[in-house]
C-alpha cells in the first residue's frame, strides 16, 4: 500500500497521528506540504507565523528523509485549488490513501472535506486524525447534549474523564525500506509543479530567518521544540506563582511550537505529568496550572469547530455587534507602534513588534485597552496580533480578543475592564519589563515609571483611563 501524508500544522517527525499511522499501515509512504499564500493572507497569516513554518518544515524534510520518506512541495494560491490538485497528484502518485490531521476552523474543514469527496472518485481514502487536540473536538458535551460555552465546567468535564494519563505519545513512525520508487518531481496542472524542494519565500511573504537560521531570535524546529519543553521542565513548578509577570519570564514559551506542531500537545501533558505523578489537579501546583493553560488551548480549539461564526470574525455574543466602535486610525496606529504613553502598553506592543511574541497578561492588557479604553473594534487587534505573531493562531487568537472585548464566552461581566496603570504595578512592579522595552522611561525609578510626568521624547497617554473605562461600560450596559 502507498500512502501520502499531508502535512500541516503538525510539522513533527515524533508524537504525529497522521504519520505514525500512514506508517503503520502502507509500505511506502510520502508527504506533501501545499502552500496557498492568497488563502493565508486572507486569513492574516502573518510573515513571522508563515517563516516559522517554513523553517520547521524544512528541519522536517531531513527527519522525514532519514526514515526514507520524502517531502513534496507545492505551491498553489488558494485552498480551492487544493482537491483538484491532490486529485492529481493521488493518481501520478498512484496512492492508496491519504492522511491528514484534522484541522477546525471553518475554510480548513470546508477544504478538507472537498478533498474527501475529490479523492472518492478516484477510490482513495482520506483519514483525518485528532492530534491538534487531546480529544476531538465534540467529544465533551453539556448534559443539554451542547458544546460548552464556559471554560470552567468544559475544563471540570475534561478533568473527570480524562484525569488519568491517557495521552501518551506515539512511538515514533516505523521507517520506509527506501523511497527509490518516488519520482523526484511531477507535473501539476493549475499550479507549480511538485517538486521535493522548498523554497525560500513565498509570494507575498518575505521574512526570512537570520544567519543563525532565528526568526526573532526563535529558533524554529522540532529539536528546537523539544529542547525548550526540557528547559521548561525544571521550571514548571514556579509557574503557578510566576508566571503573571513578564518580567521573570516564567512562562514555556511553547506557543509557537505547539502552534505549527513542531511540538504536540500529547508531549506537553506528559512532561507535565510526569512532575507530579500523574495527577491533573492536587499534585503539584505549578503543573496544574500550566496544564489548565493547555486546556484553555483545547477550549478554544473545540469552540472554533463548534461555532462556525467565529471563524467569520462574528461575536460570539451576537448583541455586542451593536457596539460603536470606533474607527480612529490615529489612535490605532498609536497603540500598535508603542506609543500611546501608557508606558505598560507601550512595552507590551514593542515586545511584540520585536520578538513576534507577547507575555499572556500583557496580550489581555492591551486588548483591554484597544477594546475597552478606545473602544476600537476588536477585530483590529486580532488581526493585528495574526500578522505578527509567531504563534497566531484563530482559535487562541479570537477566543483571547473575545475574551477581552467582552464579545466572547468569558463568564466575566463586561464591566471588569484592566486598570493598566494597576497591572503595570502589580505585575511589573520595579519597572524592569517596561525598561527593557520603553529605554525613553529607562531612567524612571519605580514609583514613576508606571505614569511617568511629561517627559520629552515620550507621549502623553493618548486616553484618560478612568474616563474611557465609565464610558465603555455606559456603551456595554446600553446593550442590554
Ligand atoms: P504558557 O503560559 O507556557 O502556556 C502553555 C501553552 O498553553 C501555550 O504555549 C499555549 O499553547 C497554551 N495557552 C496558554 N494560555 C492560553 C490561552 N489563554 N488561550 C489559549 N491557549 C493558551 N495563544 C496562541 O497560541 N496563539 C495566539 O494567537 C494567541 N493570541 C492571544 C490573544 C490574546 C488577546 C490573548 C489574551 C491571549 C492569546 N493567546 C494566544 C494565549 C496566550 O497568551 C499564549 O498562548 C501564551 O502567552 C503563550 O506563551 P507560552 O507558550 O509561554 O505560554
Amino acid at each position: 500500500r502507498r500512502g501520502l501524508v499531508w502535512l500541516r500544522n503538525d510539522l513533527r517527525l515524533r508524537d504525529n497521528t497522521a504519520l505514525y499511522r500512514a506508517a503503520k499501515s502502507c509500505g511506502a509512504l510520502a508527504a506533501i506540504y501545499i502552500t496557498c499564500p492568497q488563502t493565508w493572507q486572507s486569513h492574516d497569516d502573518g510573515e513571522p507565523v508563515v517563516a516559522f513554518r517554513l523553517a520547521c518544515l524544512r528541519e522536517l524534510q531531513q527527519s522525514l528523509a532519514a526514515h526514507n520518506i520524502p517531502l513534496y512541495f507545492l505551491e498553489l494560491q488558494t485552498f480551492a485549488q487544493v482537491p483538484r490538485a491532490l486529485v492529481q497528484i493521488a493518481g501520478k502518485l498512484e496512492i492508496d490513501a491519504l492522511f491528514a490531521n484534522a484541522e477546525y476552523p471553518l475554510n480548513e474543514r470546508h477544504r478538507d472535506a472537498a478533498v474527501r469527496a475529490a479523492l472518492k472518485g478516484l477510490r482513495v481514502p482520506v483519514e483525518y486524525s485528532t492530534d491538534r487536540t487531546l480529544l476531538p473536538p465534540g467529544a465533551l458535551k453539556t448534559a443539554g447534549g451542547e458544546a460548552y460555552k464556559v471554560f470552567t465546567p468544559f475544563k471540570r468535564a475534561f478533568i473527570a474523564r480524562c484525569g488519568g494519563d491517557d495521552f501518551a505519545p506515539l512511538p515514533l513512525p516505523r521507517k520506509m525500506n527506501d523511497e527509490a520508487d518516488w519520482p523526484k518531481w511531477i507535473q501539476v496542472q493549475g499550479g507549480n509543479n511538485l517538486v521535493r524542494t522548498i523554497p525560500e519565500r513565498l509570494q507575498g511573504y518575505g521574512l526570512l530567518p537570520d544567519g543563525a537560521g532565528r526568526l526573532y531570535g526563535w529558533t524554529p524546529g522540532e529539536k528546537a521544540g523539544a529542547r525548550r519543553l526540557r528547559a521548561f521542565r525544571g521550571e514548571i513548578e514556579n509557574y503557578a506563582d510566576q508566571r503573571d509577570f513578564p518580567g521573570l519570564d516564567a512562562t514555556s514559551h511553547l506557543s509557537p511550537y505547539l502552534n505549527c506542531g513542531a511540538v504536540s500537545v500529547r508531549q506537553c501533558v506528559q512532561m507535565a505529568l510526569a512532575r507530579s505523578s500523574g495527577h491533573w489537579v492536587g499534585g503539584n501546583d505549578g503543573v496544574s496550572c500550566w496544564l489548565g493553560e493547555l486546556l484553555w488551548r483545547e477550549f478554544y480549539t473545540h469552540l472554533i469547530a463548534a461555532f462556525p461564526r467565529l471563524s467569520m470574525h462574528k461575536p460570539f455574543k451576537p448583541e455586542t455587534d451593536r457596539v460603536p466602535w470606533s474607527s480612529d486610525r490615529d489612535r490605532f496606529r498609536q497603540w500598535y507602534a508603542g506609543q500611546t504613553g501608557v508606558p505598560i502598553v507601550d512595552a507590551a506592543m514593542r515586545q511584540l513588534n520585536t520578538c513576534g511574541w507577547m507575555h499572556n497578561r500583557l496580550r489581555m492588557v492591551v486588548a483591554s485597552f484597544l477594546t475597552k479604553n478606545l473602544l476600537i473594534d476588536w477585530r483590529w487587534g486580532e488581526r493585528y496580533f495574526m500578522r505578527h505573531l509567531l504563534d497566531a493562531d484563530l482559535a487562541a487568537n479570537n477566543g483571547g480578543w473575545q475574551w477581552a472585548a467582552s464579545t466572547g464566552t468569558d463568564a466575566v461581566p463586561y464591566f471588569r475592564v484592566f486598570n493598566p496603570y494597576s497591572q503595570s504595578k502589580r505585575f511589573d512592579r520595579d519597572g524592569e519589563f517596561i525598561r527593557q522595552f520603553v529605554p525613553e522611561l529607562r531612567h524612571l525609578d519605580r514609583d514613576a515609571i508606571h505614569c511617568p510626568p511629561q517627559l520629552a521624547g515620550y507621549p502623553l497617554p493618548i486616553c484618560d483611563v478612568a474616563q474611557s473605562r465609565k464610558h465603555a461600560i455606559a456603551v456595554f450596559s446600553g446593550l442590554k
